[in-house]
């Protein structure tokens, strides 16, 4: 397997435009680098990660989906970095794939919160004010909270902002609330304000020892998973549930 991995951004190269249509798909791709002079690759296939610019092995290509808006110039280095003969010929052509901007796709657009999950929303945002006396000496940011209707598996969710503008948010699953109760959405809206707490204060967002540590502070479970029952009077019966672990916040 050989693996192109990407180094820098900042390299400028020369576009040579051709007029041709931009390849739309893996198969339409592999057709263009084929006429390019592409020949030991049978299958291509585009990926997302972001370190891994190209690779091939086996007789299958895989290139960023990155790639597909890529110049001429940019494909036939892909050629030459799988058909290269000589080591340099195929080092400058690593140059010029790397020096390809990747554009990420903007990420979803988040959804709102339901016009009757307004007034749930509200009363969370009050507890948020509440906690964050309690527990964080009012320091925490106010931050939206939003209530999903998507969100099953999760019970809650920490966005920090991005550096494109969007605001922090705390997300509550509404699917949580319903099935387990008011206090176990406390619990978990307490949850996500430690998650908070790290990125305002600098920590990494995640279940680590200083998430551990707080979580103990203010009184609630340091994991990051919870095992819930459904709460009684429900139809479901003991319904199980974990929560997420990692980035789910
Ligand atoms: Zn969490």
């Amino acid at each position: 397997m050989t693996r192109l991995f990407r180094r820098r951004r900042d390299l400028s190269q020369l576009e040579l435009g051709f007029g041709a249509a931009p390849p739309r798909d893996a198969d339409e791709l592999l057709e263009r680098l084929r006429q390019l002079g592409l020949t030991r690759i049978k299958r291509c296939r585009l990926t997302r990660n972001r370190n891994v610019m190209v690779s091939f092995g086996a007789g299958e290509l895989r290139v960023h989906e990155g790639y597909l808006d890529a110049s001429e110039n940019v494909l036939r280095a892909i050629v030459t970095f799988v058909e290269g003969r000589t080591r340099a010929e195929r080092r400058a052509a690593q140059r010029v794939i790397v020096a390809h901007p990747i554009r990420t796709r903007p990420p979803a657009r988040r959804d709102r919160t339901h016009e009757e999950d307004l007034e749930i929303a509200e009363k969370l945002g009050d507890w948020h004010g509440r906690y964050n006396n309690r527990h964080f000496h009012g320091r925490l940011k106010r931050v939206p909270i939003r209530i999903s209707r998507r969100m099953k598996s999760r019970l809650g969710h920490y966005t920090a902002s991005t550096p494109v503008g969007e605001s922090a948010e705390i997300a509550i699953s509404r699917s949580h609330l319903r099935k387990h109760g008011w206090e176990e959405t406390l619990h978990t809206l307490l949850h996500e304000m430690v998650h908070q707490w790290q990125d305002e204060t600098g920590h990494t967002i995640d279940h680590g020892a200083s998430f551990r540590a707080k979580a103990r502070e203010v009184g609630i479970a340091p994991y990051a998973r919870r095992v819930l029952a459904t709460r009684p009077g429900r139809a479901e019966g003991s319904q199980t549930l974990g929560r997420r672990a990692a980035r789910d916040g």
